[in-house]
């Protein structure tokens, strides 16, 4: 029988990973890691300190200097958060300039190298189910479950569209699609770790399931393999 120790969910912006990776975490005990948030946070940091995002020294030096820590509460794998110097991720990674630079800043070698390091030292230290997008490819590769979820653009600036609403946000249908677009292409198109599927992934088209559809696709998955 085989119970993973790490379960990787990879898949492109807006498709479900957060939502059904950390419903997923929760079901299993396991601590959910949303590498998404390393990258928006640095982002966030190098705006705020006004880091030219070309000078990729920087970039790199602010990402070896960044502390990444799995706080389980009473040793508990199933109360566990991620603190970025000691905080937890706030909804500043979530604003429109984070969105816009992300992955400009995720395309840095030397950005890249640090954060796949310490993605790796955290999954080490708890049964984890980790999303991102080279997750099962590059930081994980040894993982014995792999989830690539895959949905139409359409689909997914819809919700990505309601999320935003439903937080009070004046946006335009048309300005998220656009949005994804141009970060699905940045990210799949980068020499360094490009967003696909391990070539071991069970992949899971999401296009018109629930979240809850999802979530008992991949738990089949998990029970078959036991
Ligand atoms: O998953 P999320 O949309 O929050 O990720 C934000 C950005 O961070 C992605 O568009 C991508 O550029 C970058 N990223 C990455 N590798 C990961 C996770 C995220 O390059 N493992």
């Amino acid at each position: 029988m085989i119970i993973p120790k790490a379960i990787t969910i990879d898949g492109p912006g807006a498709v479900g990973k957060n939502t059904v990776g950390s419903l997923l975490a929760k079901k299993l005990g396991y601590c959910f890691i949303d590498t998404g948030a390393m990258y928006r946070e640095l982002t966030w940091k190098a705006l705020k300190q006004e880091v030219d995002l070309a000078d990729q020294e920087r970039l790199s030096n602010l990402a070896a200097e960044t502390e990444y820590r799995l706080l389980q509460v009473d040793g508990n794998e199933r109360d566990c958060v991620l603190l970025i110097n000691g905080r937890e991720v706030g909804a500043e990674t979530r604003l429109e300039e984070v969105e816009r630079s992300v992955s400009i800043v995720a395309m840095v070698p030397g950005v890249r190298t640090e954060l796949v390091a310490k993605q790796r030292k955290l999954a080490a230290e708890a049964h984890v189910v980790m999303i991102g997008r080279d997750i099962g490819t590059v930081v994980l590769p040894d993982s014995d479950l792999k989830i690539f979820l895959l949905a139409s653009p359409e689909e997914r600036a819809r919700r990505r569209y309601l999320e935003l609403v439903e937080k009070g946000n004046k946006v335009e249908f048309e300005q998220v699609l656009a949005d994804l677009k141009r970060r699905d292409k940045l990210d799949s198109e980068r020499q360094l770790s490009p967003l696909q599927p391990a070539l071991d992934a069970v992949i899971v088209d999401t296009d018109g399931k629930s979240v809850a559809e999802v979530l008992d696709r991949i738990i089949e998955i998990i029970d078959k393999r036991k």
